[in-house]
């Protein structure tokens, strides 16, 4: 896998801890840094994901994905991890160190997300949208049942509990369309207007 972007994960780690830009300090710094090296030993990124060029039904059934895929001429269903060693350090932190529990926990998510990126940079070249996960846009997380069904993530150690969650909880699982281009943005998001990002001139992404 292709280095990671460091700058990235910072940017994205200080984004869901909900600091602007301009209010970094160095002790924040410095947790992110002690975070990213741990997560470089601990973490066990794994994915797993199927090509589909006919939509399933909790797509078929839905406008909003039916929307989001329009125009595409396939999508895969994806699902990637950190593994449960990270959940078990979160956890391990928030007995010991809230603190560190807080910046560690934004990290997983950044970290997430960079090696996510950097997977579906070196495993597809088509243009492509970003990763709609179920949940986005008023969906519902209910149909992460209907994606563990097909993909069977237990075998990469990944399940999903009756209340949608997914354990590990450091994993991202959605849809991404191919053919077209689409970056995610605010336009159609279900809680735009009470956004707590947006009230700071954030967004989370
Ligand atoms: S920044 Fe807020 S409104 Fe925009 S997509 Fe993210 S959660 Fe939704």
């Amino acid at each position: 896998m292709s280095s990671k972007n460091i700058s990235n994960i910072y940017d994205l780690a200080y984004t869901y801890l909900g600091y602007s830009s301009l209010s970094r300090s160095p002790d924040i710094d410095k947790l992110i840094d002690e975070s990213i090296k741990e997560l470089d030993k601990i973490a066990q990124f794994n994915y797993i994901y199927q090509d589909f060029d006919y939509y399933l039904d909790f797509i078929k059934n839905n406008q909003v994905y039916l929307d989001f895929l329009n125009g595409s001429t396939h999508y895969y269903l994806v699902l990637m991890t950190l593994g449960k060693r990270v959940d078990d350090r979160v956890k391990y932190y928030s007995i010991t160190d809230m603190k560190k529990m807080v910046v560690f926990d934004a990290v997983c998510g950044a970290y997430l997300e960079e090696l996510s990126d950097n997977f579906e940079n070196e495993n597809f070249d088509e243009l492509r949208t970003y990763r709609f996960c179920p949940g986005y846009q008023g969906t519902k997380t209910a149909d992460l049942q209907d994606i563990f069904k097909i993909l069977k993530p237990e075998r990469i150690g990944v399940n999903i509990l009756e209340s949608n969650l997914m354990v590990p909880l450091k994993t991202m699982c959605g849809i991404i369309g191919f053919g077209k281009k689409m970056k995610k943005s605010c336009g159609k998001c279900d809680i735009k207007d009470k956004c707590e990002f947006r009230k700071r001139g954030m967004t989370c992404y």
